[in-house]
């Protein structure tokens, strides 16, 4: 078990497939446990590590997961078969802004497109339970946030930068919410609907 999962973040690894950290996965296996989540919608599936170490908290969990890249969703079948999570993972072949769904989940986990977080946030979370949690990863963007805009020389880098301090703010401002953005792996928030 130990040596498949080391396998999975191996091939991530090899081909710049940007997992959750360490630290930022140990926080979201926490919250699961400590909060009693069992039904998950996550954003972004790539090779199914964050969808398998999530299950990994408890053993009623399960989530519904959407990638639109189709060799990450290829390779995330087989993580998934490997694990013997078939049952409880449902992967979603298709561009997450394409997907309507019905079912209502305790936690929902934003970790796609950076700059489709807002759309995404306003697409799902209305798939939110009452007080129910919303997690955006990568709130810090490698650090980028943080740097002056002057020292960041792409320009679509720099675009990518202000969105996500755009959706820094969103969230903020959002009265219906109490985030909490914390400086765990690459930056993660935490919103509690009210
Ligand atoms: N959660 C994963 C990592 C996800 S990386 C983990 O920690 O293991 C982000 C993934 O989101 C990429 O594979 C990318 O193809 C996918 N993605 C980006 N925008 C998307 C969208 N609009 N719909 C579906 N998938 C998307
Ligand atoms: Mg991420």
């Amino acid at each position: 078990m130990e040596d498949d999962i080391n396998s999975i973040k191996e091939y991530a690894y090899a081909n710049n497939i940007p997992i959750m950290q360490d630290e930022g996965i140990n926080y979201l296996i926490n919250y699961i446990k400590e909060n009693n989540i069992k039904n998950i919608l996550e954003i972004g599936t790539a090779i199914g590590y964050s969808a398998i170490m999530m299950c990994m908290a408890d053993k009623d969990v399960s989530v519904v997961t959407i990638e639109r890249d189709e060799k990450r969703y290829l390779e995330a079948i087989k993580n998934i078969k490997k694990f013997k999570l078939e049952e409880r993972i449902h992967l979603i072949y298709n561009d997450a802004l394409e997907v309507k769904l019905n079912n209502q989940y305790d936690l929902i986990f934003i970790d796609a497109a950076k700059a489709q977080n807002k759309n995404i946030f306003e697409r799902f979370e209305k798939n939110l339970r009452e007080s129910g949690t919303i997690i955006t990863d990568n709130m810090n963007f490698h650090g980028l946030i943080f740097e002056d805009e002057k020292n960041i020389t792409s320009r679509n880098l720099r675009q990518l930068v202000r969105k996500i301090k755009d959706y820094r703010i969103f969230l903020e401002n959002n009265v219906y919410y109490e985030t909490e953005i914390l400086n765990i792996g690459d930056g993660i928030a935490i919103s509690i609907k009210k």
